[in-house]
């Protein structure tokens, strides 16, 4: 009998042959300023540990005290037997934190945008979403079955143009953008798009994964860094980035997340998170009220990188945030790049097409608030060395 599934090993071939195939690299120690991948030790520049609370010795200790009072796992979906006290105490914590009525914490950020739009939303329903969003957001959108109406990234009067054409339309309009855009490391034009939402009485969504413990007071995001409280009906967030932890966000009106208690399906479908991990994600909080000096640090590296990298000539795109782009062109360079930088000690992903488009291929850096300025500057000199070896810097 031949195997049913043959196509599947025929397309990884013709990945193989492009150069598109992917080998998992191990992290064989922590995730760190410094970890060990693959058996080598390398400069991190490929985590979205942002403030370094993967290994926070608060996180660890909220993680091990919930083990041993909690045990290991939640037993159950939220809605049948798997809410404890500490998931209540987490939404109440957030919650505060961003300053609404109320949250849900979903399993991951996935879930959280996937299960967020396609519960709100019906196929009577609009949504006006960036070229650039996330892919949770897209999938989130294909799920509710509502029309889609794409605008070119960060276009603001695009957008606007779409919802004015949408006005006499039956059905909801959901005007949806990232707060941080994950391969640009650019920042959403919220305070447009939110006056646009309102003007035209649409739903104003963000999703602030990379925005989370980043930017705003404390890491509150971008609707506190724009001072936009009170005009974004739906906000998400996630806390396997800077939180450094698992786990997604939203955040809202309370009658938003009564609904999604009852309509959002991962929440009904999926169990819940194991206490260790909303006990963590808790004790993150509390450091990021704690110690601002880590955000502090983040954006003191994240200005100290980039200048070394545009200085030595590197074309870094419109980042405004700590992702950074090396842009090259061609994704093969690309993963040159980012192979020659991990030969010499520096780990930082190649993408290129689909994930950016043709042409802007780039190797993504973030630096986190835990490197120090000798790793920083080991790491300049390698990108510095490696750009010229290939071609990419001129001298
Ligand atoms: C990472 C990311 C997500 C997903 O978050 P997880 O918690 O890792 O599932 C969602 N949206 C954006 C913009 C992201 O960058």
């Amino acid at each position: 009998m031949s195997d049913p599934l043959a196509y599947l090993h025929d397309q990884i071939e013709s990945w193989k042959s492009e150069g598109t195939y992917q080998r998992l690299r191990i992290l064989e120690s922590e995730s760190a300023a410094e970890s060990r991948f693959d058996g080598r030790q390398v400069i991190n520049l490929a985590s979205n540990n942002y403030l370094g609370l993967t290994t926070h010795p608060k996180l660890r200790e909220a993680a091990e005290e919930a083990v041993r009072r909690y045990g290991v796992g939640s037993g159950a979906v939220r809605t049948i037997s798997g809410t404890m006290r500490l998931h209540m105490q987490l939404e109440e914590r957030i919650a505060a934190f961003k300053q609404v009525e109320a949250c849900v914490v979903f399993q991951s950020g996935f879930a959280a945008n996937a299960g967020t739009v396609s519960a709100i939303l019906t196929p009577d329903d609009h949504i006006v979403s960036d070229e650039l969003n996330h892919a949770s957001i897209i999938d989130g959108c294909r799920l509710s079955r509502a029309k889609i109406h794409v605008f070119p990234h960060k276009d603001v009067a695009a957008a606007e143009r779409l919802l004015a054409e949408l006005d006499a339309a039956p059905g909801r309009k959901l005007l949806i953008s990232d707060g941080v855009f994950s391969m640009d490391g650019d920042i959403g034009p919220l305070p447009g798009l939110a006056e646009a939402a309102a003007r035209h009485g649409a739903i104003m969504m963000v999703d602030d994964a990379h925005a989370s413990g980043v930017l705003g007071r404390n890491g509150r995001g971008t609707v506190d860094h724009f001072g936009l409280h009170g005009r974004v009906h739906v906000q998400v967030g996630t806390l396997s980035k800077a939180i450094g932890v698992l786990g997604g966000y939203v955040c809202g009106s309370r009658d938003l997340i009564e609904f999604l208690y009852h309509r959002a399906r991962p929440f009904l479908f999926s169990t819940s998170h194991p206490p260790a991990v909303a006990a963590a994600c808790l004790a993150a909080f509390d450091v990021l009220e704690q110690e601002p000096e880590r955000i502090e640090a983040l954006w003191a590296n994240t200005r100290y990188f980039k200048q070394g990298l545009t200085s030595a000539g590197f074309n870094t795109g419109i980042s405004e945030t700590p992702i950074t782009p090396v842009i090259v062109g061609e994704a093969a360079l690309a993963h040159q790049l980012s192979r020659e930088l991990f030969g010499e000690g520096v780990l930082a992903t190649g993408i290129g097409f689909p994930t950016v488009p043709k042409g802007k291929a780039r190797v993504r850096t973030i630096v986190t608030a835990t490197h120090t300025r000798p790793e920083l500057d080991r790491a300049l000199a390698v990108f510095e060395r490696v750009g010229k070896r290939l071609g990419i810097l001129g001298g």
